[in-house]
């Protein structure tokens, strides 16, 4: 049976009828507890249905409002008429020799994302988008090559980990988890995508949905200032800077985006997210990536070990990784652990961050995707992006 609605515009005239099953319905995968409260309270609801739904979709992984058997009839009949739990298609997955799996999810006709997971001994890292492309263009980075196209909304940002979660059985908030922490390090600059990332992130850490805790979901950014300024206010997630030089002049040649907000403002700005947590001994991640004779010598480690006497910071240093359109080149190990000696020897907390999923093209840096680019920066960069996805497993509709 099709419901059609009836009804005049503003002129009086009759308007044709509505069909109501072409009406969008709302997607309620990425709303948060207040706005989900909002869309409950709106239908004359009470607010502990949000919970119940909440847990339903992100501890159950159950997305058919007929199967929420806690809910009355009539609620879940109104339900699966006006909204719906929509997730991103999942297009591929990839498992490397090391256990890292990378899946390709369509966002939009023409864009897909990448999110890949990471094990490692008793935890397992997932690795989310939060862009389709990037804006940001940074000189080492595989996903600026690409261009940009939008923002991902929350939905699409929690149904990542949804859609992960699932995959690898870690749904269930009673059993170990799989996945244990949540990183905001795949494509996209999530400070540009502020209200959305802080939405999905809030999901992340909800007792109700994926109950992690706030020390195990990272957002990092190359330093868009304005918003890390409010960042605090919102949330209290671990913070992580992409830095990759110990000065300016460096530091404007691969993150573009330095030239408008320079090291001394961003590191002002990471200092000031620290000061507005409770918790007084947390500290910022430091990004490192080195590139053979770019921003590898002993004296850049020893400018950065000055540089950072004032931020509580642990130091990540991250092996460049090579992809197809890059003439960076792999930081030597002498050289690497040269670096990292330094830093050590005045005082920092230093983790190298080994290269994962090598043979899936999951390393940082080389989650590509498929960008439907609004810009015309990846026609410079054009060739292609797809290498290494041949032997993807297809998952059937
Ligand atoms: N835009 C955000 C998050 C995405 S990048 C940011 O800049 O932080 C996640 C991390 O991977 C960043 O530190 C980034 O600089 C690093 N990275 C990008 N390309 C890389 C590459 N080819 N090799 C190693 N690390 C890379």
């Amino acid at each position: 049976m099709t419901t059609t609605n009836m009804g005049l515009d503003d002129s009086g005239m009759t308007i044709e009828p509505v069909d109501k099953a072409s009406v969008e319905k709302v997607n309620l995968l990425g709303m948060s507890e207040d706005k989900l409260a909002a869309f409950f309270e709106g239908q004359g609801e009470k607010r502990f249905r949000v919970k119940q739904v909440m847990q339903w979709v992100h501890q159950r992984g159950v997305i058919d409002f007929d199967a929420m058997s806690d809910l009355s009839k009539a609620l879940r009949a109104k339900l699966a008429e006006l909204a719906e739990i929509k997730l991103p298609e999942l297009v591929s997955e990839q498992v490397s020799e090391d256990g890292t799996r990378k899946w390709l999810v369509r966002v939009t006709a023409g864009s897909c994302i990448e999110m890949v997971f990471i094990p490692e001994g008793n935890r397992g890292t997932l690795c989310v988008s939060s862009q389709i492309g990037c804006a940001l263009d940074c000189s080492f980075c595989a996903t600026g090559k690409q261009g940009f196209n939008r923002d991902l909304s929350a939905a699409e940002i929690i149904g990542q980990l949804w859609i992960a979660a699932k995959s690898l059985d870690s749904l269930d908030p009673t059993k170990d988890r799989v996945i244990s922490n949540v990183v905001l390090m795949g494509m996209g600059e999530p400070l540009l995508n502020f209200d959305n990332v802080v939405d999905a992130m809030n999901l992340m850490m909800h007792d109700c949905a994926y109950g992690l805790s706030k020390r195990r979901v990272t957002l990092s950014t190359a330093g868009v200032v304005p918003a890390l300024d409010k960042l605090g206010d919102v949330t209290d997630v671990s913070l992580a800077i992409s830095l990759h030089a110990p000065n300016d002049e460096l530091r404007n040649q691969l993150v573009p985006l330095n030239r408008k907000y320079p090291i001394a403002e961003l590191l002002r700005s990471a200092q000031g997210y620290l000061a507005k947590l409770p918790d007084k001994r947390r500290k910022i991640t430091v990004e490192y990536t080195l590139m053979r004779e770019i921003n590898d010598r002993p004296e850049h480690a020893r400018e950065l070990a000055a540089l950072l006497v004032d931020t509580p910071c642990k130091i990540n240093l991250i092996p460049f990784n090579p992809f197809d359109q890059s003439d960076y080149q792999r930081v030597s190990n002498n050289a690497l652990y040269r670096f990292r000696d330094i830093l050590i020897e005045a005082g920092y907390t230093v983790t190298l961050r080994t290269t994962r999923g090598d043979d899936i093209d999951a390393a940082c840096g080389q989650l590509a995707g498929q960008v439907n680019d609004r810009t015309k920066r990846s026609q410079r960069y054009r060739q292609q992006q797809d290498q290494g996805l041949e032997a993807v497993r297809i998952i059937p509709a």
